[in-house]
């Protein structure tokens, strides 16, 4: 049984404010971290349905009241975030021997379109404390996982991962930021932008270059550097189109000394581990904007069924209701790759593929979705005063970090090709 867990869930009660003695009895049972079969079944397992239901009340309870504040003003949401981690809802895939749920991907998904349907500003917020930690589940040693792992689940702290550079996103072996020996340290000296939780990390996953004349797949190495670290300038927060409730921030790294024994994994291997770690974190994108997107389309659903125009109410009109219908074709079908990319992953399979396909998929589904919600809305669905606008703002990112949709084209293109050519 995970005790840490259970005492979350139990304190489910003080948080909500209501008894959630269903939820309390379940996790008295112990709770499978795993996917329930490796047969072709797609019903949830109790335990499942279960992270789920918290889940999605403390996302329609708590954040999503919430969501509008956050948006108009750019405050970080530091108490539901608070709120979240005392109910075992951030870092999900921290393993067990270091005080975490160890989920694996497959239900760390059912938790994240939840608390996406509710913001996926706040969603990002919390799901980027993954990103960073995917590196050190993945090579970190058992000193360095005790110690910034172990962190995490002892106070609710925010963590960072630090790849992007103001020339280098997509093409993140043209990263400048080099890290250089001395002694048993190393300097580090460069830009990085566009990092989540920036200004609020505790310690930041880091890709910087050892190797200048190596290949991408020598040149560079993974670092934890804790945020204050002298040399460390954080930058102003970005106001961007939405997800405002996330905190995004330059990171300038002038000088900056991190211990020899915070390498993660080996040097020169970092840009493989810096890229394995969305393997775990794309399924869990995508399925965040799953849950955008049938936020979407429950707002749009109970318009239609309000809105009357031309003596009935609008879902009446085929061209709305099949609106409704593709947001629908889309969802369900973004859903699945996303439950089998999570699966592929939980049971040792290479996903990189079906990840980027549910990346790909499930953030351009967001995309349409809110749109057609905004149009449903008519004029109101262009006002502030109505959800979907935001929906809309929201989603575009989706297809923008963890990888562009023309990125995982290119992995999904590039995969096809090799089997492929393997086969001749
Ligand atoms: C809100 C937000 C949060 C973020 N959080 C993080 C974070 O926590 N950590 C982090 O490291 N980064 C983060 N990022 C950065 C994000 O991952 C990058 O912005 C993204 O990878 C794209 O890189 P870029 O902005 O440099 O665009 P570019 O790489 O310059 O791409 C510009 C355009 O060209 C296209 N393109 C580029 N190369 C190719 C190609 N070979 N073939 C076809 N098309 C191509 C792209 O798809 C895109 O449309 C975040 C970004 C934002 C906006």
């Amino acid at each position: 049984m995970n005790t840490l867990f259970f005492k979350s869930v139990t304190r489910n009660c003080k948080v909500l404010g209501k008894t959630n003695s269903l939820l309390s009895a379940r996790f008295a049972r112990s709770f499978t971290a795993t996917t329930k079969s490796q047969s072709v079944d797609f019903t949830l397992s109790e335990d499942q349905e279960s992270v789920r239901n918290l889940a999605r009340k403390f996302s329609r309870e708590v954040i999503l009241p919430a969501a509008s504040h956050h948006d108009k003003t750019g405050e970080y949401p530091v108490e539901i975030i608070k709120q979240a981690w005392e109910l075992g809802l951030v870092n999900t895939h921290i393993p067990q021997a270091y005080g975490g749920l160890g989920l694996g991907v497959f239900d760390a998904s059912l938790v994240s379109e939840e608390l996406a349907y509710g913001c996926t500003g706040i969603q990002t917020a919390i799901e980027a404390n993954g990103l960073a930690e995917a590196p050190v589940i993945l090579a970190g040693n058992e000193e360095q996982k005790k110690k910034y792992l172990g962190r995490m689940t002892e106070e609710p702290l925010m963590a960072g991962y630090c790849v992007t550079e103001p020339g280098a996103g997509s093409d993140v072996a043209n990263a400048k930021t080099t890290a250089v020996k001395h002694g048993d340290k190393w300097v580090v000296n460069g830009q990085k932008m566009w990092i989540t939780n920036g200004g609020k990390a505790n310690w930041y996953f880091l890709l910087a270059k050892t190797d200048p004349k190596a290949n991408a797949g020598n040149a560079f190495t993974g670092f934890i550097v804790d945020a204050d670290s002298p040399g460390i300038i954080v930058g102003r927060k970005e106001w961007n189109m939405g997800q405002r409730a996330s905190d995004t921030r330059g990171i300038t790294f002038e000088n900056v000394e991190i211990p020899h024994e915070n390498v993660l994994g080996a040097v020169g291997k970092g840009f493989k581990v810096a890229m394995g770690a969305f393997d775990t974190t794309r399924p869990l994108v995508a399925s965040a904007a799953v849950g955008l997107a049938q936020r979407a389309l429950d707002e749009a659903t109970n318009y239609a069924l309000e809105r009357k125009t031309m003596g009935v109410p609008i879902i009446q009109h085929q061209a709305i209701a099949f609106m409704l219908a593709d947001m629908a074709i889309g969802i369900e079908s973004s859903r699945m790759m996303v439950w089998l990319a999570g699966q592929m992953r939980d049971s040792g399979k290479r996903n990189t593929y079906h990840a980027s396909i549910a990346k790909a998929l499930a953030s351009e589904t967001a995309n349409k979705c809110a749109a057609d919600a905004v149009q449903i809305f008519g004029g109101n669905g262009y006002n502030s005063e109505y959800p979907v606008e935001k929906l809309m703002r929201d989603a575009k990112i989706f297809m923008i970090y963890e990888g562009t949709s023309q990125i995982q084209r290119l992995i999904i293109s590039r995969a096809i090709a090799d089997a492929a050519m393997s086969k001749s």
